[in-house]
């Protein structure tokens, strides 16, 4: 079970750009977000930052009256809102019964008008509640599975993952918690146990590209050498990113793939990638082996690794996306960690 995140939002703006920042944390289709809160609390206002995100240009208001209203998204994704608000429990059921066939996205305000043993197959709850001067977000997810800790362990020693790659995943998970909770603390929704769990794995498949000497003091043995390249002829011709990615689906861990999938160095289009995978492709960035650093560094002993410390192409626009990245996520300045 994925623990309930929370987030204090303290006007009303804030409450409109957390519901954008839901925009670009959504990984599967059809899915049904589901708000409660008593009247004023500030469910229309955070639907109307979610939809304006996703592109859609009508201004949406509360559908008391329509009961039920259709849009469609700026990458043709249909979009519904409805509103349970006058409805007694049966009528609540049998409309939302009517919107089952949405591929898209389903938005439902006074979701606890549904009776308590209505369920949904990809759902994310949303409950706001007055608090002081502003409005307290409880969000719980239950839209796509996670391994836990303990199967990830069991994957690391079935592909014999050596131990200093563990420990650089590990640093990776904790920096991407520390980036998460800043986010989080300024009114952004990040899925932290999802991020959490991308970063325990990002590498799974690292040694796919193993090039040239590892760090001082590794060696491999020949017992790893032979189940590393197991993985490699099943992986033929792909980078550890996407192999990783591809273990991941074949798992049947599809979203958390797709936010692996970016992590390294293939450049991303950073206006179609999700929180999760921004957080994750720069928490990387921010780590040598298990040991925090800047971006400068990282680069310059990324040089020093695989190109003789000489400045490539390729590089420097990896280093000016990272740049970018850090300046849109961090507009303050280089998070401290
Ligand atoms: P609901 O749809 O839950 O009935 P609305 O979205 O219509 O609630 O919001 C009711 C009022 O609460 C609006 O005036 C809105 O500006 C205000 N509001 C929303 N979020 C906050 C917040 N974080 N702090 C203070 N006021 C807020
Ligand atoms: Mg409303």
């Amino acid at each position: 079970m994925i623990a309930p995140l929370e987030i204090w939002l303290e006007n009303p703006s804030k409450t409109r750009s957390a519901g954008g920042s839901l925009a670009t944390s959504l990984y599967s289709f059809p899915i049904t977000i589901c708000l409660t809160g008593d009247l004023g609390a500030g469910k229309t206002t955070f639907l109307q930052g979610f939809a304006e995100k996703l592109g859609i240009e009508d201004h949406i208001s509360s559908p008391t009256y329509a009961l039920e209203q259709r849009y469609v998204t700026k990458i043709g994704l249909p979009f519904v809102h409805l509103d349970l608000y006058r409805l007694p429990e049966k009528d609540a059921a049998n409309i939302v019964d009517t919107t089952d066939d949405i591929e898209g996205i389903r938005c439902i305000e006074w979701a606890d008008k549904l009776p308590k043993d209505y369920r949904f197959d990809r759902s994310i709850r949303i409950h706001l509640e007055e608090s002081g001067d502003g409005r307290a977000i409880t969000l719980s997810f239950d839209d796509f599975p996670l391994p836990d800790l303990a199967m990830i362990e069991t994957w690391r020693s079935d592909v014999k993952l050596p131990a200093h790659i563990i420990r650089h995943c590990e640093a990776v998970a904790r920096v991407c918690e520390q980036l998460a909770d800043l986010l989080i603390a300024r009114g952004h929704i990040v899925r932290k146990d999802a991020l959490v769990a991308a970063a325990h794995i990002h590498d799974l498949l690292r040694f796919i590209d193993f090039r040239g000497a590892g760090p001082p003091g590794v060696t491999e043995t020949e017992d790893e050498r032979q189940t590393w390249n197991i993985w490699k002829r099943r992986y033929a011709s792909m980078s550890h990113e996407a192999a990783c990615a591809a273990f991941l689906r074949e798992k049947k861990f599809p979203e958390l793939a797709s936010i692996v999938e970016t992590h390294g160095l293939m450049i991303p289009q950073q206006e179609f990638m999700t929180t999760e995978q921004k957080l994750l492709f720069y928490a990387d960035k921010r780590v040598i082996v298990d040991r925090v650093t800047t971006i400068n560094e990282r680069f310059t002993d990324f040089r020093l690794r695989y190109s003789d410390g000489k400045h490539t192409d390729k590089q420097m626009l990896w280093y000016e996306q990272t740049m970018k990245l850090e300046k849109e996520l961090f507009p303050e300045g280089t998070p401290e960690l």
